[in-house]
């Protein structure tokens, strides 16, 4: 059985302090739950983070890295630099690190053997613009971003990948991709997986699914069957609410 997961991203937000607080509200609220629950903070805060969730079935991920070993990359983070303050999962390929720092498929590939050489698990991120999305090319578009950016990989190593599908349009804007569109691009994204390596893998990797994902819409989008979980961005920094979607798989 695949796993199902929920991570909250949460991005630029919170100093200190504010994640100190939304961490003890976490903790206080979070029920005893088989899904597995994750939250990236920011990097200044990850360690603090790790130690006061290590007691707690919450993993505290971290929302990206550089492919470099070390090195004159001033401004950036490695894979030793976030294990050395216990993370184990990183977040690869989120659409704003795409837009905003110019990321590609081929600057992520790097990114994710880097990752994956240090025993990681990489949750990747990859989703179609609306441009695409309304010229009927959002899953050439996806099948191309796989390809690019994993399709390298050996069949072994797709037991520490998870897939987090974001079409670009759903995410922030509050629009929400539709059970029936999020179920039909995970049955394809599960397909494409299957025909380049096999069922067995395609059956076992974990497809989230982000953009827009709201304690009243969670329930729906997750009793499809090919969406495994949820990627929350906006409703992951308040604690109730990320509770609630936590609650709705
Ligand atoms: C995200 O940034 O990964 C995300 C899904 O954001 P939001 O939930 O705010 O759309």
């Amino acid at each position: 059985m695949r796993k199902k997961i929920v991570a909250g991203n949460w991005k630029m937000n919170n100093d200190l302090g504010q994640t100190e607080a939304l961490l003890s509200k976490l903790l206080k609220k979070m029920p005893e739950t088989e899904t597995e629950v994750m939250v990236a903070p920011a990097f200044t805060n990850l360690r603090m983070a790790f130690d006061t969730l290590i007691q707690s079935p919450v993993e505290v991920i971290a929302q990206n890295m550089h492919f470099a070993e070390n090195g004159a990359y001033t401004g950036e983070i490695s894979a030793d630099m976030l294990k050395s303050v216990g993370i184990q999962t990183v977040i690869l390929g989120h659409s704003e690190r795409r837009a905003y720092f110019n990321e590609t498929d081929e600057t992520l590939a790097k990114k994710v053997d880097t990752a994956l050489e240090h025993d990681m698990t990489v949750m990747f991120c990859f989703g179609e613009e609306l441009e695409d999305r309304k010229g009927d090319n959002h899953f050439k578009v996806v099948e191309s971003q796989l390809e690019k950016a994993l399709f390298h990989l050996k069949a072994a190593a797709w037991k520490n990948i998870i897939l987090a599908y974001e079409p670009v349009w759903a995410i922030g804007t509050g629009e929400t991709a539709t059970p029936e569109q999020a179920q039909e691009m995970h049955k394809f994204i599960r397909k494409t997986v299957a025909e380049k390596y096999s069922d067995k893998v395609a059956d076992g990797v974990s497809i989230l699914y982000g953009g827009s994902v709201k304690p009243q819409n969670a329930k729906e989008i997750f009793s499809q069957p090919d969406v495994d979980g949820g990627l929350i961005g906006g409703a992951s920094l308040k604690a109730k609410d990320f509770v609630a979607i936590v609650e709705a798989i």
